[in-house]
Formats: structure tokens, C-alpha cells, sequence
């Protein structure tokens, strides 16, 4: 007796669980072969494998803010060998106006850092997976931050930047921006350079032209000579929302940017744009931040400067200069870009 009932329930629990089994082994499937996928923050939506040309199509607008699409659609450039597109996205989640989850922040920064390596930037690149590798929580991301292999071979019509070399820089020169006669009794020479500092113009400035940057520049010169009886402009470098770099005082004038004896051996740098948070605030772009650290580099090389001598204007003085969005860009590049102090191996035994 006790084995029927048995192998009754059995049967019967058996019949239940295959109908369960087939209701749900049907239903669900042919409800995904209708929805698309949905955008979340999973290892298999945001380097899920890129199959067709329709995923071009993904439409991430700045404005955007799930931040897995921005990441998907990263990855679909990457794929697609247009490394600097993946890299603009991979800033959108960076630097958009909602601060990046933890996963979110570490898939953006690996996907980028395939990118820059790419694009022959391998510093650049290998600070960003450094990063991804110690925020990243799921164990695939991890495996495949651990796996150096490049996703995309490094394209050979971008220009490699050797390590231990200057980056190049493009300069718009003074002329460019025509800029009022400097008052040469009122500027003192630089003497050595030994150090860096970055500013913003706490101006908002969204136009990506030509012309928008060179008026707000010839307007910060005038502010400068005028109301602060500076001889020129007080800042050496600025660098714009399209990421031009604009030459501003001369490098043999010590700058007038960061207060008093602060300005000593210091260069300048300026870049265009309010990046405070609030209604009148912006985010720098991709393409200012890759100028900043181009510039950075090209400067840190040139003159031997240690990252302990790259600062934001915060830094130095009781200031919100160089707004929220930018100082720690200023902290990341500074590693990154600069040479390591001479002689501190030595010095700290
Ligand atoms: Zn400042």
C-alpha cells in the first residue's frame, strides 16, 4: 500500500512539474523573441556579442540616463572600429549629469581603456583598467579585465604616443584670438617652471566654434588687464569645448591666475566653460579633458614636472575653481601624465 500511494504521488507530482515545466519553457520564450532586449547593467546586455548593422542604430542621447545604453552602445563602436565614438560614450557615463554607479563606472572605464589602447594610448588605457579591475564585481568583467589581449588590433593610421615622449599638441597662437597689446611693465618673468595649475573660466560656454572661444578668451583678457590691472592675460594656456588649445600669455611671463607668490614657476591652464554643479554648470567634454591631458603631458615632459606638482586652483587657494566636474579629471591626469619626481626612489631609503 504505502508503495502505490507512493508511486501515486510520485506520478502525480511528476504530471504537475511537467506542466509546469512546459509553461514555462514555452510562454516566456516566445514573449523574447518579440521584446527587445532590455537595456540593463548586465554583463550580457552591455558586451553581449554585436551581431548586425541595426545596433548602429542604438539611440543614446546625452540626456540619456540609463546608463547602459551609453555603455552598449560604447562597446557597439568599439566593435565597429570607431574607438573614439566608444570613448565619448564611455564619458557620457562618466561625466554625465547623474554620478556613475560603481558597475557602471567599471565597465565604462574598461570599455574606454580598450579604446584608448587602440587608439595608442596605452597610459591612458592601462590607468583605466586598473580601475575597472577594482571596481568591477562580476566575475566575467573581471575575467575579461584580466585577459591584456586588445579586442580591436591597434589602428595603424592613429599615431602612436611612445611612452616617455611628449604627446603633440596643435596651438592656436596668441594672433589667433587678437588679443590687445600686453602692458610689459606690469609682467614679471617666470624664471623656472616647476609646476602646473588648472582653472576654469567660470564662464558657461557651449558652443563647440571657433569664434565662441576666441571672443570669451579676448573677454578674459580684458577682464584681467582692466578690473584686475594685470599686463595680460593672466592664464598661459586655454583649451576649449572643442578641445583646441589656445596659447594665452607667454611662457617667458610668469602667469597671474593663482594668487601672490603662487603664480611662481606656475603655468596656467585654462579651460573654457563653468563646471560647477547647478543650473549654470556644465561637464567638460571628451574633447576638452583629451586636450587637458595631452597639454598636461606635453608640459609635464617638457619641463620635467612631478605629478605632486599638477594642481587645481582649489588646491592652492580657498577657491571653488576648478569647479566639481573638473578637479578630479585635474587628480587623474596628474597621474597619469606627469614624470615621476627625480631621484624619490633614492630619496626615500
Ligand atoms: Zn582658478
Amino acid at each position: 500500500m504505502p508503495d502505490s500511494i507512493a508511486s501515486l504521488c510520485a506520478k502525480r507530482f511528476s504530471l504537475c512539474l511537467l506542466v509546469i515545466l512546459t509553461a514555462c519553457s514555452s510562454a516566456p520564450r516566445k514573449a523574447s523573441r518579440k521584446a527587445p532586449s532590455p537595456a540593463v547593467l548586465s554583463y550580457d546586455y552591455v558586451l553581449g556579442p554585436v551581431r548586425d548593422d541595426a545596433e548602429l542604430d542604438i539611440e543614446a542621447t546625452p540626456r540619456d540616463k540609463n546608463p547602459a545604453v551609453h555603455l552598449r552602445r560604447a562597446w557597439v563602436m568599439l566593435q565597429r572600429k570607431r574607438p573614439q565614438e566608444a570613448v565619448d560614450a564611455c564619458a557620457l557615463v562618466l561625466y554625465g549629469p547623474e554620478t556613475p554607479s560603481t558597475q557602471a563606472e567599471a565597465y565604462a572605464r574598461f570599455i574606454r581603456a580598450e579604446a584608448l589602447t587602440t587608439q595608442g594610448k596605452t597610459q591612458n588605457g592601462d590607468y583605466d583598467r586598473k580601475r575597472a579591475s577594482e571596481l568591477a564585481m562580476d566575475q566575467r568583467l573581471r575575467d575579461r579585465i584580466e585577459d591584456a589581449t586588445p579586442i580591436v588590433s591597434p589602428d595603424s593610421t592613429q599615431r602612436p604616443n611612445p611612452v616617455g615622449s611628449a604627446p603633440q599638441v596643435d596651438m592656436h597662437t596668441r594672433s589667433e584670438w587678437q588679443p590687445a597689446a600686453l602692458i610689459r611693465s606690469r609682467l614679471d618673468p617666470m624664471g623656472k617652471i616647476y609646476r602646473i595649475t588648472v582653472h576654469h573660466s567660470a564662464i558657461l560656454l557651449r558652443s563647440p566654434s571657433e569664434r565662441s572661444a576666441a571672443d570669451q578668451i579676448r573677454s578674459i583678457q580684458n577682464t584681467h588687464m582692466k578690473k584686475e590691472g594685470c599686463g595680460d592675460i593672466g592664464y598661459h594656456f586655454l583649451i576649449d569645448p572643442s578641445g583646441r588649445i589656445w596659447q594665452g600669455r607667454e611662457l617667458r611671463y610668469q602667469g597671474a591666475h593663482a594668487r601672490g607668490d603662487n603664480n611662481r614657476g606656475n603655468i596656467g591652464i585654462c579651460v573654457l566653460g563653468n563646471f560647477m554643479r547647478g543650473r549654470d554648470g556644465q561637464r567638460p567634454t571628451a574633447a576638452e579633458l583629451n586636450a587637458l591631458e595631452s597639454l598636461i603631458g606635453n608640459l609635464a615632459q617638457k619641463h620635467r614636472i612631478a605629478a605632486e606638482q599638477i594642481f587645481s586652483h582649489s588646491d592652492l587657494v580657498n577657491t571653488q575653481c576648478p569647479g566639481t566636474y573638473l578637479r578630479g579629471e585635474v587628480d587623474r591626469i596628474a597621474r597619469e601624465a606627469a614624470v615621476p619626481a627625480r631621484g624619490r626612489g633614492a630619496a626615500a631609503d
